[in-house]
């Protein structure tokens, strides 16, 4: 649970990934990109499930049915490994915050 739970880089209040904006000090707040992967994989998979009814059915041909559902299934496989990635790159910047790396305010 605590996984998914974020700081705001400004204020350090807690906010949940979906927020575009931190309620405590109103600044924008980054996006997650693991979370946004996540979404993506989720629905990936409730689309596979649709199919997998359709299919059932009798709605979709055989050919079809395989077919769709390898392209999602890889479609998931590349959006988890981008996820591990973006994870990595989350805990950096919590990190880089952490030290007082955060923010870059107009650096040059
Ligand atoms: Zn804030």
């Amino acid at each position: 649970m605590s996984e998914s739970l974020l700081d705001c880089p400004y204020c350090f209040a807690v906010v949940e990934p979906e927020w575009r904006w931190c309620p405590v000090c109103r600044c924008r707040l980054p996006e997650s990109k693991a979370y946004v992967l996540e979404q993506q994989i989720v629905k990936c998979k409730s689309l596979i499930e649709k199919l997998n009814e359709r299919f059932s059915m009798g709605e979709v041909s055989e050919k079809a049915y395989l077919d769709l559902k390898g392209e999602y299934q890889q479609k998931i496989r590349d959006l988890e490994r981008g996820m591990e990635a973006a994870k990595l790159e989350d805990e950096k910047a919590r990190a880089r915050n952490a030290i007082g790396d955060g923010a870059p305010m107009n650096q040059t």
